[in-house]
């Protein structure tokens, strides 16, 4: 498979690294629900320790961690402000209303960057009638924007919008090291405004399995409570979370070869003659190529197959590329000779 195929379409099809395997093999474990897996702990003390917060819970994936924190922050008939292009509106099967009955209100963002004074003015005052606004959800980086960064102001200033109307604010990490990575800052910079974190550990990170939630210890405490109500208690875990700690450890410093190989592939996306790119949004691991018309999508990662590259359509008229640590320079080049011509 890996011979054949350059596999762009996710940084989810990242398989684990032999040193997770190893770690996997040899991990020591322990009933999880019972609290007693001490690789799970290991792997949460080391998560909270990163993100600066007191402390974190491992999750089977990134859409129950999202779940459980709106859950937390939230009661039902309450609303979440998210933005428009957002994993928690978009990719969820409208976990938000099923799970916590509350209603989301959606911002525009520009390439999914929420501006704080938009935020202000789409939070309804407080009158009985009016659903009260609960949470504030941020995503960075932004998936659909394309990869991109809310840069550390910027998230302390909708922090600061929420906190002024007595919302909490959740941020879907889920590529939270991209960002930290393409921003020059600590993970703590971009997380210390939110009194949620969720983030994946099986993107980019290579790992088989989790996501992990962070807060304070009385927030985790309650979210411990909803993962075992929506099925997430797991019991000798510690096999899975001894991959999360070698991705922390060992992937997490490698991201920047990924953004590197992005930029390069954008580069050549954007003078091809049926894409185009907008290079200042390329920011990390993510290029989101405008396809010209009359050509689809959909016939563009058609014809990119035939030529051994995988891509998916991201809309009718944008195709999606995402580098990760099993794309090599070699695939790379694979992929850079499939756009010499064009498709
Ligand atoms: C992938 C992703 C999620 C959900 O993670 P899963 O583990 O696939 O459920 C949430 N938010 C963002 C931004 C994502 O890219």
């Amino acid at each position: 498979m890996s011979q054949d195929w350059v596999d762009l379409r996710s940084d989810t099809v990242t398989r684990p690294t032999p040193a997770m395997r190893r770690a996997m093999a040899e991990a020591e474990v322990g009933d999880d629900v019972y609290g007693e897996d001490p690789t799970v702990n290991a792997l949460q003390e080391e998560a909270a320790r990163l993100m600066g917060k007191e402390a974190a819970l491992f999750v089977p994936s990134g859409t129950m961690g999202n779940g459980i924190c709106v859950k937390v922050h939230t009661q039902p008939g309450e609303e979440v402000l998210c933005e428009a292009t957002g994993h928690v509106y978009w990719f969820e099967n409208a976990s938000m209303a099923v799970l916590s009955g509350v209603l989301p209100r959606l911002v525009a963002g520009d390439h999914g960057i929420l501006d704080p004074q938009k935020v202000r003015e789409a939070i309804r005052p407080a009158v009985y009638y009016f659903p009260r606004p609960a949470l504030l959800c941020v995503e960075n980086t932004h998936n659909m924007g394309g990869g991109t960064c809310t840069p550390v102001k910027t998230c302390e200033a909708l922090g600061a919008v929420a906190r002024e109307h007595g919302m909490a604010v959740h941020l879907d990490g889920a590529r939270i090291f991209n960002a930290a990575a393409a921003l020059g800052v600590n993970v703590k910079e971009i997380a210390a405004p939110f009194d949620s974190v969720q983030f994946c550990l099986s993107k980019g990170l290579c790992a088989p399995v989790g996501s992990m939630i962070c807060g304070s210890k009385a927030f985790i405490d309650k979210a411990r409570v909803f993962r075992k109500m929506f099925g997430g208690g797991m019991r000798q875990v510690g096999i899975l979370a001894a991959a999360g700690l070698v991705a922390l450890r060992e992937v997490v410093p490698t991201l920047p070869e990924d953004h590197r190989r992005a930029r390069l592939l954008a580069q050549a996306l954007a003078v091809h003659p049926n894409f185009s790119v907008d290079l200042d949004w390329v920011q990390t691991n993510i290029v989101m190529a405008k396809v010209r018309p009359p050509m689809t999508s959909a016939q563009a990662c058609a014809a990119l197959k035939t030529r051994g590259v995988l891509a998916s359509p991201a809309s009718a008229a944008a195709v999606r590329f995402v580098t990760h640590h099993d794309v090599t320079d070699a695939g790379l080049d694979r992929a850079l000779e499939a756009l010499e011509k064009p498709l």
